[in-house]
């Protein structure tokens, strides 16, 4: 196993418009809401932006559009400390927009434009092959092309570059490309989607990981909200609590979840200890609005773990 700090982010770039709704609108009915903000997002950008404020050596490949904001995402990927040489701008492209209505209860909905992050195809995959090929891990969600990222995790696989798979948002997935991750980490939903093991307690969350060992997956995270994570490694599980804290809104709690725990496992950490670290870095992103925005920096996390 390859232990050059070096690490992979493939996925999506999003413009998220974030509106604050007191309740959800039901079909033709229209609710005046709050606090409209755009924020950068997109799976993979939140990613990515998580493991470059926690400290990560990291290169990101993904699509953007010819457009204004993709000019401004670009330059705040870069501020990030994230190299985005093979982040592409897609000539007459638009970036990808999600819209995101928040509730009184701080739940999501949200509704996606692929834009340029379409043009993230296999071929563009095989051009950068050479980062997948020298990084020590390489992390992945499910908001780009699906035969991208499976043409990915073969060039990971090659290079034993380890495969982290966040399958987000949640869709069934071939046994080819699951028989390829070494550590997938799904949240709930997600989790019943690939398994078809309803979680809502510990044992749930330990039978759905067996079926995910079933799969070859080395190593399973279940994400739980406010209730931690169910680690199973090679079948044996253990719930590690999160932090409690004022949640405000939980967009991106998972992505942060993720990109952390790249950074500390890259620093060689045990993986008890990398969780820790993730919680403390998804416990500060709740209590904070938006995707990028609530990303925290290294020291933040640092100081929050004192
Ligand atoms: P997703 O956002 O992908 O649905 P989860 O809701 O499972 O993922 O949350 C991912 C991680 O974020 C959790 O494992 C935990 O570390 C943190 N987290 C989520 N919600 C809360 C919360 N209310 N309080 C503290 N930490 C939270």
């Amino acid at each position: 196993m390859k232990k050059n700090g070096k690490m992979a982010v493939l996925g999506s770039i999003n413009a998220d418009h974030i509106l604050n709704l007191a309740h959800f609108p039901r079909p033709g009915e229209t609710v005046i809401g709050k606090q409209y903000q755009v924020a950068f997002g997109g799976k993979g950008a939140n990613q990515a932006v998580a493991a470059g404020r926690s400290g990560a050596d990291i290169a990101f490949i993904a699509c953007l559009g010819e457009d204004d904001i993709g000019k401004r995402i670009r330059q705040q990927l870069a501020n990030d400390r994230i190299d985005v040489a093979s982040v592409a701008t897609i000539t007459g492209g638009s970036t990808g927009v999600a819209l995101i209505f928040v509730n009184g209860d701080g739940e999501n909905i949200i509704g996606i434009d692929a834009g340029a992050n379409a043009a993230l195809t296999p071929e563009r995959v095989v051009e950068h092959q050479h980062i997948i090929a020298d990084a020590q891990v390489l992390l992945m969600q499910l908001e780009s092309p699906l035969d991208s990222v499976l043409a990915a995790a073969h060039i990971a696989h090659q290079h034993q570059t380890r495969v982290v798979l966040n399958p987000a948002p949640a869709t069934p997935l071939s046994d080819e490309l699951l028989s390829l991750v070494d550590i997938i980490t799904p949240n709930e939903t997600e989790a019943q989607i690939l398994t078809g093991v309803t979680v809502n307690s510990d044992e749930d969350a330990d039978l759905a990981a067996r079926k995910l060992h079933e799969k070859g997956i080395a190593t399973v995270l279940i994400t739980l909200g406010n209730r931690g994570v169910w680690l199973s490694e090679q079948g044996n599980g253990q719930r590690i609590a999160g932090f409690r804290v004022a949640a405000v809104d939980t967009i991106a709690a998972g992505d942060t979840f993720n990109g952390a725990l790249m950074t500390a496992l890259l620093e060689q950490r045990p993986m008890a200890e990398a969780v820790r670290f993730a919680h403390a870095a998804a416990a500060i992103a709740v209590t904070r609005r938006g995707a990028q925005p609530s990303v925290p920096w290294r020291d933040e996390i640092d100081s929050f773990l004192q």
